[in-house]
């Protein structure tokens, strides 16, 4: 049976700290480094229903995408979110490790598992890794399509193919065009549009698009754009970095027991479509 140390050892291999963005916080948010670990939950967002379903499992170790504390905090108290969720953890002996940046610009990342969710190839990174002489780590993908999709079938695949929420994929852009190349960026990814761009990229598949940068985007440029939820986009690497650290546990002989939580994180729950006749002008 693995000490916490080895298995942190380990996903720090898989996902160097060191590569995390300046303003990212990544590692170990709590856990005994001596402390036995025998079975593990992957998650996307450290949130009060994941931390109890790690209860509920037995988990001595969770580990998500999304960082608890991003910045410094003056207080833990249970009677805050994110307090609760550090009590609740501490109490029953969970710890809690967090790969973000580190794990969306590592080879294979959180990028290659959303491409992976599409099965669309990957030909290289969005934005390459400077401190990679193999050009092989970095963020966001870029995908090309061995059959070429138009835009409506690639949003249809997308909205098939990831986990089901209320928003769906949303789509700018010619739904009949061709995509032969495509950009896809887990997360949030409207700070990308240049390396899109540049990418020749016919699509871009992210999420959290907002209004002004979406619009900029499309303004002088046939580019596609597909917006599917944050959780949604990220969420298919939990399956992969599980794998990657069940792969490890086999190697070393631990037995670790590694879970994925199937909980919908997403905040969104509900979607109401907009009644198509009711545009600005029309006669009602
Ligand atoms: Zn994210």
């Amino acid at each position: 049976m693995p000490r916490l140390s080895e298995v942190i050892a380990a996903l720090e291999s898989l996902w160097p700290p060191e590569r995390a963005e300046d303003w990212d916080a990544v590692g170990t948010v709590c856990g005994d480094p001596d402390g036995e670990v025998t079975r593990v939950l992957f998650a996307v967002d450290p949130v009060q229903e994941i931390v109890d379903e790690a209860v509920k499992l037995g988990a001595d170790l969770l580990v998500t995408h999304h960082p608890l504390y991003l910045r410094g905090t003056t207080t833990v108290a249970a009677s805050t979110f994110k307090g609760r969720v550090v009590h609740t953890l501490i109490k029953n002996d969970i710890a809690l490790h967090v790969a973000h940046t580190n794990a969306d610009r590592a080879d294979p990342g959180v990028s290659d598992a959303l491409a992976g969710a599409l099965d669309i190839r990957v030909v290289r990174p969005l934005v390459p890794d400077p401190t990679d002489p193999e050009g092989r780590r970095g963020l966001g993908r870029v995908c090309e399509l061995d059959h070429p999709l138009t835009v409506r079938e690639l949003a249809a695949r997308a909205a098939e193919r990831l986990p089901a929420t209320a928003q769906g994929i949303r789509v700018a852009g010619d739904a009949e065009a061709l995509v032969r190349t495509v950009a896809v960026s887990g997360g949030s990814g409207d700070s990308l549009f240049d390396d899109v761009r540049a990418a020749g990229a016919d699509a871009f598949l992210t999420a959290d698009l907002r209004h002004h940068p979406a619009s900029e985007a499309r303004a002088h440029s046939p580019l596609a754009l597909l917006d599917a939820a944050h959780w949604a986009t990220e969420w298919p690497w939990c399956e992969l970095a599980a794998s990657q650290l069940d792969e490890i546990s086999d190697r070393n002989g631990w037995g670790l027991r590694v879970h994925v939580s199937k909980t919908v994180t997403d905040p969104w729950t509900t979607h109401a479509a907009s009644n198509p006749t009711n545009t600005p002008g029309a006669p009602n």
